[in-house]
């Protein structure tokens, strides 16, 4: 289905090796291959001598004796965590308590709205629900190191705590899971929000810098016109579900099959996922109509004005 992005699956880092990726940039690949997490999680360093360390990762001994051996000798100043999924977060402990330094986030994990009936599994690596930050980072902030400065962007949508990073004086934004070269984000219900995930890509898109590292896979170059392609996707992606519900009222099973075709069969929870947080979506705003609140499990037509279908 994902043609129409420029996806670019080039990536041969080594897991536990630290490589330099930009200038005062490290990155430390976790092994931690999935479909879901691409070759690993890239754990980043940013500075020298006095670093910060964005992205611990999952709580994998050998990828934290590997970050830690990383900035041995180092001063690490600070922890931060874009997102509270297992793949990101969990050895920020283990590396602030061998470390000492701050674990600094935007939140506990939370979902994107209440829970409903029917709401299956967490979806991807899981939710690290025992994350608790030491202080808990609001939108554009600063985080002063010695010799570099981070200014967090509040990017909710693949889950709702999400944060990316730019790197002050600089081209480069830390894009978490929101924005990756390789693949299109998970945004799935409950812990993402299609209403969301559209809005911080328009923050991002109206933002300059140009080159992303992302939580998975190499970076996303030229990234504006990148995040144009992302934001075109998840329209022609709507467009097709509108489509199909315009032959009449239909469940998940069969959108994901109309739409998706020759998925992964080990996608296809995650793709019924998807097509529920676009309807959330076109629910939310009153294009689509379903009994109660929308589920994996609901049926769905589209509403008697399809004017509200735009946005
Ligand atoms: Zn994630």
């Amino acid at each position: 289905m994902a043609d129409d992005i420029p996806f670019d699956r080039n990536f041969d880092a080594e897991p536990g090796r630290a490589e330099r990726v930009a200038p005062k940039v490290r990155r430390v690949l976790a092994n931690n291959p999935s479909p879901f997490t691409f070759k690993g999680t890239c754990t980043y360093i940013i500075g020298e001598g006095a670093v910060t360390i964005l992205d611990p990762g999952p709580d994998d001994p050998a990828h934290i004796n590997s970050v830690l051996d990383a900035v041995r000798g180092e001063t690490v100043e600070h922890i931060l965590v874009s997102h509270t999924h297992r793949d990101h977060s969990p050895a920020a402990r283990a590396v602030s308590a061998r470390t000492g330094a701050k674990v600094l986030a935007e939140g506990p994990h939370r979902s994107a709205r209440p829970l409903h009936a029917g709401d299956a599994n967490r979806t991807e690596a899981g939710a690290d629900l025992e994350f608790k930050p030491d202080r808990r980072l609001a939108d554009a902030e600063v985080i002063e190191g010695r010799g570099y400065a981070l200014e967090t962007i509040a990017t909710p949508g693949h889950t709702a705590n999400h944060l990316a990073f730019a790197l002050k004086g600089s081209d480069l934004l830390f894009s978490g899971d929101h924005v990756m070269a390789w693949a299109t984000s998970v945004v799935a219900p409950p812990d993402g929000s299609m209403s969301d995930y559209m809005a911080s890509l328009r923050k991002l898109r109206a933002r300059s810098e140009r080159l992303y590292l992302p939580g998975h896979g190499g970076p996303v170059r030229d990234a504006p016109a990148f995040v144009d392609r992302y934001i075109e996707h998840r329209a022609a992606r709507e467009a097709a579900i509108l489509r199909v519900l315009s032959r009449g009222e239909t469940d998940i099973p069969s959108l994901v099959r109309a739409i998706y075709i020759g998925l992964d069969p080990r996608l296809s929870g995650a793709a019924g996922l998807s097509v529920l947080a676009h309807l959330e979506d076109l629910v939310a705003r009153g294009a689509v109509m379903t009994e109660g609140q929308p589920s994996v499990g609901g049926r769905y037509r589209l509403s008697a004005t399809p004017a509200a279908a735009r946005r």
